[in-house]
């Protein structure tokens, strides 16, 4: 949509008019005035303006009004079959993880790229989306063996490891239902696997002067 529209639009109008076919690309020299000089022979405006009435009333509009047949090409793509937000997705039956896209009522997804990204600075928003806001859980291990064969009930105040009886030692701690899942199906293949849990150890790095 610039003044090369106009100009295409003039020509247009002279092949309409001649039965020609021009060539119009950028690689040859437009003669403005020669397409003018052809226009007037055919009774237009040398500028292509043309007079148009009114088709209500029947007057003619007291303006000079370009009027030519040109290519147009729209792109059939808007926003409001695109745009989509909820608060509340659906979640995946295997992984429990949210949905993504808007076809499945999901939601935005936080990839790995953009895990990339905040992982430099923002790692409490990190925790949240990728646990609190997706698959996280809490689940119970047993430290003394390791293994996940515990039965474990709060509101009862009821803990028991199903290897080492009296003497379990129960820790709660926060993981993914997708790391859950994961264990599930090294156990289904016969992989054993043990939890070695530990307490945090913060570093303290003391700024000599
Ligand atoms: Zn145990």
């Amino acid at each position: 949509m610039t003044t090369g529209v106009i100009f295409e639009g003039m020509m247009a109008k002279l092949a309409a008019h001649t039965g020609t076919c021009p060539e119009a690309t950028m690689f040859k020299k437009l003669d403005t005035d020669n397409i003018a000089d052809m226009l007037q022979s055919y009774g237009f405006n040398r500028n292509g303006t043309e007079r148009l009435y009114n088709g209500m009333t029947g007057r003619y509009m007291d303006a000079e009004i370009f009027i030519a047949p040109i290519m147009y090409q729209t792109l059939q793509k808007y926003t409001i079959d695109t745009v989509y937000a909820n608060s509340i997705s659906p979640t995946d039956a295997m992984t429990r993880q949210p949905l993504h896209g808007r076809k499945l009522g999901g939601s935005l997804r936080l990839g790995s790229m953009e895990t990339s990204c905040l992982s430099v600075s923002s790692i409490n928003f990190l925790n949240e989306k990728l646990s609190d806001h997706s698959d996280g859980i809490e689940d119970y291990i047993c430290t003394n063996c390791g293994s996940r064969r515990v039965i474990a009930n709060d509101s009862a105040v009821t803990f028991k490891c199903n290897n080492c009886g009296d003497l379990a030692n129960i820790v709660k701690f926060p993981t993914s239902h997708s790391s859950r899942l994961f264990m599930n199906e090294l156990q289904s293949m016969s992989v054993g696997t043990r939890y070695h849990a530990r307490r945090p150890v913060f570093e303290v790095i003391e700024n000599h002067k």
